[in-house]
């Protein structure tokens, strides 16, 4: 990997690392100096050397593995910083910082644009990572006494995005619910001079619902904790997040793990700096309230079935907060326009499709706070004055995410990590041997498996995933989760990374549900529930409320749904759609940068530090359900035992040199 320059650079670390360091002890810090370095175990075994003392980042190549240490390791203190500023790659060991202060002084001196792609599984460490990149990069590039504001406001959008973009999960307890690609701006003598934000796909779907032990978006709980009297009165907010149901059902809202007060007060400094005026707030925390006073409305039934709310305090405040009538609200809960020949008529719905309505209100408006905060951000950090910019671009997405239930959330953030880990291999490794055969150079192919083949079975036009459920939801006629999952059936379940319980056999490994399907993702295999997809992917907001909301005076609501809209009678695109399209363009975007690449590791489950938890072979764990033998074989194929090396008999395996054994005992000892 890389020029000749950096070689010679890493023949003076080789000869320092094998002098100074005491490589059974802390390892080596790039895993290319390891012998067997195609090995897994080898891989691992010099991870966990460096892990257990402290060494979270390792080196392969250029490229950073860095395992969620867990804890404060006060290794991004200012000294550090200074440490790394403009010193060459190789020269120090492995960091965050040499990969950011790298790709800085190649933009500075080739002037060309950058990108560090951090990925990795959900709580791997890829927003921190992130983070320390920003104010690394904030803190050593030279500065003028102007341009710190654009400085503080770009390390200030960070908290604010956090705050309504993020959540705790059973994963994480800050878990980035929204894609995030941050370009860092510089003028031509290296000065960051501003940024600009694009957002990917937020999860609207938590704001009316959360799975038992997580939280809705933190902004809820900071207002209720740390919003002050006065402005809870004005919202007609109790402190208690347990009083409102969109907050509760999660059971997650006393989470003692939070610290929702203190951030209250980072939050409330960060908008002041980004230029939020206090009627900008207003309309803001105006929505937030309403959208909880939302959750919390009561229907009842009529004689005749349909939907009714009593005039209560909720809809008082919410008519406040939003302006408009109380009563076109009840109406707009409660009826749906249908257009007959010449009239509009009112058609009363039913209280499941009321509550229908109402969740679908409280995540349009959210979803579209969201933009319209993105936005806002990207006004206040945008510089427009340079016209000379390079960038480097940021990008720090969701990660990689199995929960014992996965719905249409899951299917997309996992379908996103596919695109990343496609861009990965695509510039990495077949670049690499591309360039060995050009060069006809000598070497061992590396196995590697190329997941393409998942990304097409998700997104190809007319075959994929993503069409056939499209399909589903403009279909004329009854279509329903189960009918997607039959087309599913019939048109992709012959694919070798798709099965269902009717094409499963026997043998199957994890059980599958009726409604369910799986895919063998690059990094697992995953089971997705199939309930919600046709609801989520379609997305729909009645018209009837789309035209109270666009009666709203309150200030960031009429940016948000414009008559425009309503205008335009053409079915705009479905989620599943528009995220594939937002993720081409974000390649292209990615593309067309100079890349580092960062590889977030998570080492347990539990949120634990100094633990270094890693399955021996992800296939057969954590649940093979197949015959032992099979699960065995597998085992040994992928911890890499040559065929001379063992023989299956029925009930055990036999293996000839006892290395061998140690080996699968130290592998084990790391998968503990
Ligand atoms: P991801 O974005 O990959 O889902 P995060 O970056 O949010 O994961 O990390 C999850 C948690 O792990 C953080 O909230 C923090 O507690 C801890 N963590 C991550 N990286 C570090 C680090 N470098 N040092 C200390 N703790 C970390
Ligand atoms: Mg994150």
């Amino acid at each position: 990997m890389g020029t000749k320059k950096e070689d010679m650079r890493r023949h003076i670390r080789l000869h320092m690392e094998s002098t100074l360091t005491s490589r059974d002890k802390v390892g080596v810090q790039d895993f290319v100096m390891l012998d067997a370095y195609t090995s897994e175990s080898a891989f691992l075994d010099n991870l966990r050397k460096r892990f257990s003392q402290n060494l979270i980042y390792t080196y392969i190549g250029t490229l950073l593995v860095s395992v969620n240490p867990y804890q404060e390791l006060g290794i991004y203190t200012l000294s550090q910083m200074e440490l790394y500023e403009g010193v060459n790659f190789f020269e120090l060991p492995p960091h965050l910082y040499a990969i950011a202060d790298n790709a800085y002084r190649m933009m500075c001196s080739e002037l060309n644009n950058h990108l560090i792609l951090i990925s990795g599984e959900s709580g791997a460490g890829k927003t921190e990572a992130s983070k320390k990149i920003l104010q690394y990069l904030a803190m050593t590039c030279p500065m003028t006494d102007s341009l710190q504001i654009a400085r503080d406001r770009l390390l200030l959008s960070n908290p604010v995005l956090e705050a309504f973009g993020n959540a705790k999960t059973l994963r994480n307890d800050n878990s980035s619910r929204f894609g995030k690609y941050m370009d860092i701006q510089f003028d031509f003598q290296g000065i960051p001079v501003g940024g600009h934000i694009i957002s990917y796909l937020i999860e609207k779907s938590r704001v009316v619902y959360q799975n038992q032990g997580e939280r809705n978006f933190h902004i809820f709980y900071q207002l209720l904790e740390g919003g002050d009297e006065e402005l809870l009165a004005y919202l007609g907010l109790e402190r208690d997040p347990r009083l409102y149901k969109y907050l509760s059902q999660g059971h997650g809202a006393n989470e003692s793990s939070m610290n929702d007060k203190n951030d209250w007060k980072t939050i409330s400094n960060a908008f002041s700096v980004i230029d939020f005026t206090e009627h900008d707030l207003e309309n803001l925390f105006g929505i937030i309230a309403s959208v909880l006073h939302l959750g919390n409305i009561c229907f009842g039934v009529n004689h005749q079935g349909c939907a009714t709310i009593p005039v209560t305090r909720e809809i008082k405040w919410i008519a406040k907060l939003l302006g408009f009538q109380p009563s076109v609200l009840l109406e707009a809960l409660t009826h749906r326009k249908i257009e007959a020949q010449t009239e509009e008529v009112l058609c009363p719905l039913t209280l499941e499709l009321s509550t229908f309505a109402r969740d679908a209100m409280a995540k349009a408006v959210y979803g579209r706070t969201f933009t319209w905060l993105v936005n806002k951000i990207n006004s206040s950090i945008v510089n427009k004055e340079f016209t000379k910019k390079t960038v480097i671009g940021l990008l720090d997405i969701y990660g990689f995410e199995v929960f014992d239930k996965n719905g249409f959330e899951q299917f997309c953030i996992n379908y996103c990590n596919e695109k990343l880990q496609q861009l990965l291999i695509e510039r990495t490794l077949k670049a690499e041997q591309a360039e060995y055969e050009m060069e006809g150079i000598e070497w061992e192919p590396i196995q590697y498996f190329n997941n393409k083949i998942i990304c097409d079975l998700v997104e190809e036009r007319h075959k994929g995933i993503i069409s056939i459920l499209d399909e589903e939801c403009i279909r004329p006629g009854p279509a329903t989760d189960l009918s997607f999952l039959q087309k599913l059936e019939e048109k992709v379940g012959k694919h070798a990374h798709f099965r269902t319980r009717k094409l499963a056999d026997p043998m199957g490994r994890k059980r599958i549900g009726w409604m369910e399907f799986q895919l063998f993702h690059y990094a697992g295999e995953v089971t997705y529930c199939t309930k919600g997809f046709l609801e989520k992917n379609s997305d729909i907001l009645y018209r009837h409320l789309k035209e109270v909301l666009c009666t709203s005076k309150n200030g960031i609501l009429k940016e948000c749904f414009l008559v425009a809209e309503l205008e335009n009678r053409r079915r705009s695109p479905t989620v599943g759609t528009q995220f594939k399209n937002s993720l081409s363009s974000l390649l292209e975007i990615l593309i067309s940068k100079e890349p580092s690449y960062i590889r977030c590791i998570k080492p347990n489950e539990r949120k634990e530090p100094s633990e270094l938890y890693k399955s021996l072979c992800p296939d057969t764990w954590p649940h093979w359900h197949g015959p032992p033998a099979e699960g065995v074989k597998r085992l040994v194929r992928y911890i890499g035992y040559k065929p001379e090396d063992y023989k299956l008999g029925r009930t055990k395996i036999f293996i000839r040199f006892s290395r061998t054994v140690f080996a699968t005992e130290d592998a084990f000892e790391l998968s503990k």
